[in-house]
C-alpha cells in the first residue's frame, strides 16, 4: 500500500477525538453525564466539544477533564452502517482456505454491534466459538458516492481500531455472514478517531491474554484504503459517521472465557476489551 499525505482541508491540525461519559469526574466541572466528545492531548488531558465532531464541526468549551476521570465509549455510533473487507489480507485469505479475492468482498455488521473500550464483548449461547480479528478502521467523514481514487482522503474523518469479533461455527453454519458477525457487542470500535494518521506499514496486532495472536504491517493488505473506498462508495452512498473495516490478518482464534483481547496499530493505539463467560 503506498503511503499517501493526508488533505487537511477539513481541520488545519492533528487530532484525536474521543467521546466519553464524564460520570465519575469532578462534579464542579458541571459536565453532567451525558456522553460529550473531546479532544486528548499528549498529557492525557481531554479538551471538551460541544456538540458533535462528525456533524456539527469542532467547538471546544473551554473546559477540560483528564481522561483518568472517565469512561471513554466508542468513538463513533454510526448512525447507518459498518461496512466490512472480508480475505483482505493474502495470509487470511489462505488460512480461510480460499484464494486471495479478485475484487473486495464486502459485507455488514448492524451499528447495533458496536461498543466501545473496555466494554465486554457478550458471549452469545447459539454458539460455541468466538474468534478476534484485528483490523483498522476507516471513518467517513461526509456523504459521498463513487469517490475516485484519488480523492479518497476527501471523504475520510479519521481512523481507529476494531475488532470484528466473530461467532467462527456459526459462519460456517450459514454460509453467509450476518448473524455470526452481527450480535451485539461484536464490534468493539475505539480508543479514539485520529484524524491525521496515515495508514502505511504499521504493524498491526491481536494480543490474546499477553500471547501475541496476529501480527502483520498494513501495507500487507491486498486493497488499499483508496481502492476500498473507491469500490464500497460505486456500491452504496456513504454517510458521516459510517464507518469501514479494512479486513484481518492470518492468526484468527478463539476467544475463552474471560479473556482479554488487545487490537493494537503501531502510531494508532490500543483497543482492549473483556470476553464474558459464554451465555
Ligand atoms: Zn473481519
Amino acid at each position: 500500500m503506498v503511503k499517501l499525505a493526508r488533505s487537511k482541508a477539513r481541520y488545519p491540525f492533528p487530532m484525536r477525538i474521543v467521546r466519553f461519559s464524564p460520570g465519575g469526574s469532578d462534579p464542579a466541572l458541571g459536565l453532567g453525564s451525558d456522553p460529550l466528545f473531546g479532544l486528548i492531548n499528549e498529557d492525557n488531558q481531554i479538551a471538551v466539544l460541544v456538540g458533535d465532531p462528525l456533524y456539527a464541526g469542532i467547538t471546544p468549551n473551554g473546559k477540560s477533564v483528564s481522561l483518568d476521570q472517565v469512561r471513554l465509549l466508542a468513538p463513533v455510533l454510526p448512525r447507518s452502517k459498518v461496512v466490512c473487507i472480508g480475505k483482505n489480507y493474502a495470509d487470511h485469505a489462505k488460512e480461510m482456505g480460499g484464494d486471495v479475492p479478485a475484487e473486495p468482498i464486502i459485507f455488514l455488521k448492524p451499528n447495533t454491534s458496536v461498543v466501545g473500550p473496555g466494554d465486554t464483548i457478550a458471549w452469545p449461547a447459539m454458539s460455541d466459538r468466538v474468534d478476534h480479528e484485528a483490523e483498522l478502521a476507516i471513518v467517513i467523514g461526509r456523504i459521498c458516492k463513487d469517490v475516485p481514487k484519488e480523492r479518497f482522503n476527501d471523504v475520510i474523518f479519521g481512523y481507529t481500531l476494531a475488532n470484528d469479533v466473530t461467532a467462527r461455527d456459526l459462519q460456517k453454519k450459514d454460509g453467509q455472514w450476518t448473524r455470526a458477525k452481527g450480535f451485539d457487542t461484536f464490534c468493539p470500535l475505539g480508543p479514539w478517531i485520529d484524524t491525521d494518521f496515515v495508514p502505511g506499514d504499521q504493524a498491526i496486532t491481536a494480543t490474546l491474554n499477553g500471547e501475541i495472536k496476529q501480527s502483520a504491517q498494513l501495507s500487507d493488505m491486498i486493497f488499499d484504503i483508496p481502492t476500498i473506498i473507491n469500490f464500497v462508495s460505486q456500491v452504496m452512498t456513504l454517510l458521516p459517521g459510517d464507518v469501514i473495516l479494512t479486513g484481518t490478518p492470518a492468526g484468527i482464534g478463539p476467544m475463552p472465557e474471560r479473556s482479554v483481547i488487545t487490537v493494537a496499530i503501531e502510531g494508532l493505539g490500543e483497543l482492549t476489551n473483556k470476553v464474558s463467560v459464554h451465555g
